[in-house]
């Protein structure tokens, strides 16, 4: 970590305030086309209430693919240059003077959240995911420095300490990274629609967040059932916790499923039938889109009439659901599966993405940024 230590002059109003900052080193898009490559970036030193991380391991998500080429700009159009990365494992390096959480050395973590603003009935709730004063750990405006925050594609990162989790001792940081997004995201609405034992449960897409949700459904209890478009994924979809795997371009296979789900989790990044799965669901199922494509769906109004189906959405989960989605997995000693790269390999990892050629996230370590 580059540790020297630069004022950064800011304008606020009409006064200009001295922030203390250091540079980091990090990975950056320049604009859409432009792929990632190394740059330096100011981070803040650390407040009171901070926690600066060396950070370790960083996962790949399909979201950094989709805001680093602004495939989402009519919702959250991307800021250049842009730092991805929201699934953030590493040591502590300093806290500030109020930190109680945290200690040196002690292993931390950050999601999707870095801020927000506290006192609103969904922060108070826990819920700060729908807080309208959230913060992103990238992409948003960042009100310590100005410009906009930067992700994990980085050497370290300071967050205000109640956006930082506590990683359980037995779980591999390589592979608890990926927990931080893909793990929330899938946990999260598992909890909300009640996937316990004796539920079937389907999820659509073996990605990243795909074969998270595989092991939530299994850990719950359910009957789980895997819909992919990729024939050579079924053996890992069964070790991975899968009862039942349906190759989903086979119109017959689903057809034997219509009318049988109780909850079906739908992680697919790109354009797709979401008819088809809601046809799958029995009176009174849920379908749940995590997955975020670019363009808008289609839905019949009858395949949701008939059977008083639903169709809704959910976004990665609060800060202390976060934590005991960390401590289920540190109590069922489980983590993403991972292929461990160095960050000079991330542009290849992004067309791997594409091609749906995962198993089943990407996470960087951070040492090759050294
Ligand atoms: P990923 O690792 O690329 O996995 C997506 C999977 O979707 C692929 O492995 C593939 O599974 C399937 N798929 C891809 N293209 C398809 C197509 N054309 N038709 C049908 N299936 C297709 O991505 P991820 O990181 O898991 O993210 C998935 C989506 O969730 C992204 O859109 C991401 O932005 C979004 N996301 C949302 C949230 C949230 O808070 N809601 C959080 C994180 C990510 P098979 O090979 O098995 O078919
Ligand atoms: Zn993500």
């Amino acid at each position: 970590m580059n540790e020297a230590t630069q004022k950064v002059a800011l304008e606020e109003g009409s006064h200009t305030q001295e922030k203390r900052a250091y540079v980091a080193r990090a990975y950056a898009a320049a604009g859409p086309t432009s792929g990632l490559a190394a740059a330096t970036i100011r981070r803040r030193e650390p407040g009171p209430e901070d926690v600066q991380i060396e950070i370790l391991y960083c996962g790949v998500c399909h979201s950094d693919l989709h805001q680093v080429r602004n495939e989402w700009s009519g919702v959250m159009p991307t800021v250049y240059p842009c730092v991805p990365g929201h699934e953030i494992v590493g040591r502590v390096t300093k806290v500030g003077s109020a930190v109680s959480k945290f200690k040196l050395g002690d292993l931390a973590a950050v999601g999707c959240m870095v801020d927000s603003d506290r006192v609103c009935p969904e922060c108070q709730a826990g819920l700060e995911q729908f807080c309208a004063n959230m913060t992103l750990t990238y992409n948003s405006p960042d009100k310590h420095l100005g410009g906009v925050t930067y992700g994990g594609y980085s050497d370290s990162i300071v967050v205000d300490q109640r956006f930082v989790l506590r990683v359980p001792a037995n779980l591999n940081p390589a592979g608890a990274a990926p927990l931080l997004c893909a793990g929330i995201t899938t946990y999260s609405p598992m909890r909300h629609w009640g996937v316990t034992k004796g539920k079937k449960v389907g999820v659509v897409g073996l990605g990243g967040l795909g074969h998270m949700g595989v092991k939530f459904a299994h850990a719950l209890g359910a009957h789980v059932v895997v819909f992919s478009t990729s024939p050579n994924k079924k053996e890992d979809a069964l070790r991975l916790g899968a009862d039942e795997v349906v190759i989903s371009r086979n119109a017959d296979e689903m057809q034997k499923h219509a009318g049988s789900f109780d909850f079906i989790l739908d992680t697919v990044s790109a354009n797709h039938d979401i008819g088809a799965y809601i046809n799958l669901l029995r009176r009174d199922g849920n379908i749940t889109l995590v997955g975020a494509p670019e363009k808008p769906f289609a839905v019949s109004a009858f395949g949701l009439i008939m059977g008083r189906r639903s169709l809704s959405g959910s976004p990665i989960g609060g800060i202390p659901e976060t934590q005991e989605m960390l401590d289920f997995c540190g109590q069922h000693n489980f983590t993403a599966d991972v292929e461990v790269i160095p960050i000079q390999k991330v542009n290849e990892a992004y067309e791997r993405l594409l091609k749906s050629d995962v198993k089943y996230r990407f996470s960087i370590d951070m040492a090759s940024l050294k």
